[in-house]
C-alpha cells in the first residue's frame, strides 16, 4: 500500500510547523519539517564562515555534509549536525536568513529533494516547506497553502522569539519576514507559491485552535481519514 502525504506550505511564520506537527500527531503521521534540514545546511555554512548567499563558497561544503535527523517519542523532530544537537541553534534569528539564502542555491535544493521523498515513500507524512506541492511532493494527497497577513506573522514571530528569550523587535522582524517572503517568491529554483491544486487556508483571523480545526476538516474532507 503506497503511503499517504499531506503537503504544507506557505511563507514564513503562517504557522507551518505548529499546525503541521499537530495535524501528524492526530493522524498518526511522521511530522516532517524540510526548513529545519535548508536551516541545518545554513548552519554548516555559517560554522564555516562561508558567504550563505554564494553558491561557490556553498557547494563545496555539500559533500560530506553529515545531517541526521531523529523523532523524539512525541514526534519531535531533532536535527543533528556532525553529531550535535542542534535543534535549538538552527532557530535563531542569523540562521534563518542564512537558511533562505542558501535555499536559493539550486545545487543545494536538488541535494535535499531526494532524502525528502525518501522520507515520504517510507512514512505517512505531513510534510511543511515552501515547495512541497509544487516540486517534493506534486502527488501529494492532500496539498495546503498557509498564509496569513505579514502583520499577523511578524506578531507571532515575535512571541515565539521572546517565549525563547530572545530579544527581539516588532519592526524588525516584520522587515525580516517581509524580505524573506520576497527572496522566497522571487527566487529561479523552486520559488515559494501555492500549486494550482492546493487549498489555500488564511489564518489572519484565526487563533491556533480555530485553525487546526479548519485544517483537520479540510484534510478529512480531501481523504476521508
Ligand atoms: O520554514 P523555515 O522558516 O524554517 O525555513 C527556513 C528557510 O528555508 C525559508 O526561508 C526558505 O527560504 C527555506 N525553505 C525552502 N524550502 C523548503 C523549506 C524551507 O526554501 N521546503
Amino acid at each position: 500500500m503506497s503511503h499517504k502525504s499531506i503537503a504544507i506550505d506557505g511563507p514564513a511564520g503562517a504557522g507551518k510547523s505548529t499546525l503541521a506537527r499537530r495535524l501528524a500527531e492526530k493522524l498518526g503521521f511522521l511530522y516532517v519539517d524540510t526548513g529545519a534540514i535548508y536551516r541545518t545546511v545554513a548552519l554548516k555554512v555559517l560554522w564555516e564562515k562561508a558567504d550563505p548567499a554564494d553558491p561557490i563558497q556553498v557547494i563545496p561544503l555539500l559533500k560530506g555534509l553529515d545531517i541526521h535527523m531523529t523523532y523524539n517519542s512525541d514526534g519531535e523532530q531533532r536535527m543533528y549536525l556532525e553529531g550535535e544537537d542542534v535543534s535549538g541553534a538552527i532557530r535563531r534569528h542569523k540562521v534563518s536568513g542564512a537558511a533562505s539564502q542558501v535555499s536559493a542555491i539550486p545545487e543545494v535544493r536538488s541535494f535535499l529533494l531526494d532524502f525528502q521523498r525518501k522520507l515520504a515513500r517510507e512514512n505517512n507524512v505531513v510534510m511543511d516547506g515552501r515547495d512541497i506541492g509544487t516540486v517534493v511532493l506534486p502527488k501529494a494527497d492532500v496539498k495546503i497553502f498557509l498564509t496569513a497577513a505579514p502583520e499577523a506573522r511578524a506578531k507571532r514571530r515575535l512571541l515565539e522569539l521572546e517565549q525563547r528569550g530572545e530579544a527581539a523587535d516588532f519592526l524588525e522582524i516584520l522587515r525580516d519576514i517581509k524580505e524573506r517572503d520576497y527572496q522566497d517568491e522571487h527566487r529561479a529554483a523552486s520559488p515559494l507559491r501555492q500549486a494550482a491544486d492546493a487549498i489555500l487556508l488564511d489564518t489572519t483571523d484565526l487563533d491556533l485552535g480555530q485553525s487546526i480545526s479548519r485544517l483537520l476538516f479540510l484534510v478529512k474532507e480531501k481523504i476521508g481519514l
